[in-house]
């Protein structure tokens, strides 16, 4: 449980650690520390330098931004939990957010560091996915941004290049009526076995508007887009049957708490009562 060494640098501005980054093959960003330094501990990672990013100024921030809201990637789990903007414009990260781990994780972890980390288990995954969020990072030659739908590419894998910093995350302003997350905590870990997160507009008693992401399933997170086409234009009556759907061409991930059908089980029934939140309970 003793890290490798390392050398250890804590930058004040984002362009010295771009540079320091981009310095070293073997160099590794520290946010939150909360998946990396216990990865570190069982050397299951083992960075020659590790950039610490904690006290660059302007970094953590929740705003309103004409049509979007926008996180700065050190942003922790317990201010999305509590902030009144997202409250009020984007309620699903706060409502995730809340059920990440204990509060000790909550004060120290990021998002920004969860979404580079891409656990197949993390919660943000799901909830950026559902909100069709943008995942803002920055290199010494510039920036871009990540569609979330295409940020997340396999097990602890995105489209996130080595010399590359998230910086902000941009979520889109949304006239949906209802929004759930729901999930079933790993009894150990607290990480979702499954998670899943739903936004959802109706119009004249149909649905109008359906975005579902699944965490815990697959190798990565993703959005559920056979249920979504199922449900589209359709009354709430038809949630039940199109949740049977929610795995489709997933390779779904089995271990010894939870096995593949029962996973699949599971993320069909929390879908079903994501969905029935989130449509204000009509569905039944
Ligand atoms: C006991 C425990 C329980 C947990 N339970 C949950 C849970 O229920 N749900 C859940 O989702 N998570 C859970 N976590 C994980 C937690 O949310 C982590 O904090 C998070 O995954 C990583 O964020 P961090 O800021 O700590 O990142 P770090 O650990 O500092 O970094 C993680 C990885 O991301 C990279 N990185 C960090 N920030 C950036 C950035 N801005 N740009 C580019 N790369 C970056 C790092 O180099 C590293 O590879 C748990 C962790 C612990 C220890």
């Amino acid at each position: 449980m003793i890290p490798a060494n390392f050398d250890y640098e804590s930058p004040r501005t984002l362009s010295e650690a771009l540079e320091l980054l981009a310095s070293r093959e073997d160099a590794k960003i520290l946010a939150g520390g909360h998946s990396l330094l216990p990865a570190m501990k069982l050397r299951l990672a083992q960075p020659a330098l590790l950039v610490d990013i904690g006290r660059i100024g302007g970094l953590s921030y929740v705003r309103e931004s004409g049509e979007h809201i926008r996180i700065g990637a050190m942003t922790t789990h317990a201010e999305i939990a509590s902030s009144k903007v997202l409250q009020r414009f984007s309620p699903l990260l706060p409502q995730a957010a809340c059920q990440i781990g204990d509060m000790q994780v909550r004060n120290c972890g990021t998002i920004g560091g969860s979404l580079a980390q891409a656990h197949p288990a993390a919660d943000y995954p799901a909830v950026v996915l559902a909100l069709d969020a943008e995942i803002v990072v920055a290199s010494r030659t510039g920036e871009r941004e990540i569609p979330a739908r295409e940020f997340f590419t396999g097990m602890f894998s995105t489209e996130l290049h080595p010399h590359e910093i998230i910086t902000e995350i941009r979520v889109p302003r949304t006239d949906d009526q209802g929004i759930a997350y729901k999930k079933h905590h790993h009894p150990a870990s607290g990480y979702a076995v499954v998670g899943v997160a739903v936004r959802l507009k109706l119009s004249v008693g149909k649905i109008d508007t359906v975005a579902i992401g699944i965490t815990g399933v697959g190798q990565n997170a993703y959005r559920a887009t056979a249920v979504e086409n199922a449900l589209r234009g359709k009354p709430v009556a038809a949630i039940r049957e199109a949740t049977a759907h929610v795995a489709k061409n997933v390779e779904v991930l089995s271990d010894n708490y939870a096995s593949s059908d029962y996973r699949q089980h599971l993320a069909a029934v929390l879908t079903r009562r994501a969905l029935e939140q989130a449509a204000g309970g009509r569905a039944k």
